[in-house]
């Protein structure tokens, strides 16, 4: 295991795996590393030559000051889980200023509209953000393939529209979501629950779970109708969204057609805490 926090010291590093012409895989995180994170990890050990994680608390894509603040963070406790599924990850972990330079701003994308729908809608400048983030560090790894998990699947979509735009030979993996044994989606926020709200957090997947069964004899007027008093009926819950949209497009859907893909996407505030799920519908 390596650490890093200066992108001159890592390009270094990463010199002989350019001139050996060596696959380089990379998975960016923002830490508090759980199972989830591993899995992106474990594919992309088994994919290249060598793998670098990032770990690094993106401002910039925080609406609010107060959720940057009360992100989990834990270093050490990242390292040594990495540490112990091989022990030759390299880690990049710079400070906001080292990554940005002075200024710490995003710069404005255009994502074909994907970056209006669901989590765009309800946080501000959250994809510029993302995009900002991502075309710095691509452009000091290089990497030939990088890891995304499906739990954020409209981020998933973005980022392979942000190699286009910005013309990067990378190609981009999305891979499964990890669960806790209950279903709930596993998430660095999950620390930020007690054990009580842990266990009523199942009920997201519970229905997405539900729709996915539905779907097939189900008009999507009625899937919204159900899953908005479904969360009436817990009170524990704030419900954000839930949205039924096109895989490609991310808009909301209001008919289903047969030639077209689609996912359930729930947002949710419990205790607090935002969590968000998706699931294939067809
Ligand atoms: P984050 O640290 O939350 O920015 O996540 C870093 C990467 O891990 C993103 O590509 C996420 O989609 C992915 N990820 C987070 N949680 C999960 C999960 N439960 N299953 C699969 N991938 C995940």
């Amino acid at each position: 295991m390596k650490l890093y926090k200066n992108k001159v010291e890592l390009q270094h590093i990463l010199k002989p795996f350019f001139d050996q012409k060596k696959s380089l895989g990379f998975v960016p995180t923002m830490g508090a590393l759980h199972e989830g994170h591993l899995s992106l990890v474990n594919e992309a050990l088994e994919e290249n030559d060598c793998v670098v994680v990032s770990i690094f608390v993106n401002p910039t894509q925080f609406d609010k000051k107060s959720d940057l603040k009360k992100y989990p963070r834990s270093l050490e406790n990242d390292i040594d889980l990495l540490n112990s599924i091989h022990g030759d990850i390299i880690v990049f972990a710079p400070d906001a200023t080292h990554l940005y330079g002075e200024h710490i701003l995003s710069k404005p994308y255009s994502f074909s509209g994907l970056e209006f729908e669901m989590e765009g809608r309800h946080r501000a400048g959250h994809f510029d953000g993302v995009g900002t983030v991502l075309n710095l560090l691509f452009r000091i790894i290089r990497p030939n393939k990088a890891y995304f998990g499906q739990k954020d699947f409209q981020q998933l979509q973005i980022v392979k529209k942000l190699v286009e735009i910005e013309q990067l030979p990378i190609t981009i993996v999305g891979c499964p979501i990890m669960r806790e044994q209950n279903g709930v989606a596993m998430s660095s926020r999950n620390r930020r629950l007690n054990a009580s709200q842990l266990n009523q957090a199942a009920m997201i997947y519970r229905t997405l779970k539900d729709v996915q069964n539905r779907f097939d004899q189900t008009s999507i007027s009625k899937l919204k109708t159900r899953v908005k008093t479904l969360f009436e009926e817990h009170p524990e819950f704030e419900l954000e969204y839930f949205e039924i949209a096109n895989v490609n497009t991310l808009k909301s859907a209001e008919r289903k057609r047969k030639t077209n893909t689609y996912r359930a996407f729930i947002a949710a505030w419990i205790g607090g805490v935002r969590l968000i799920d998706n699931i294939a519908l067809n």
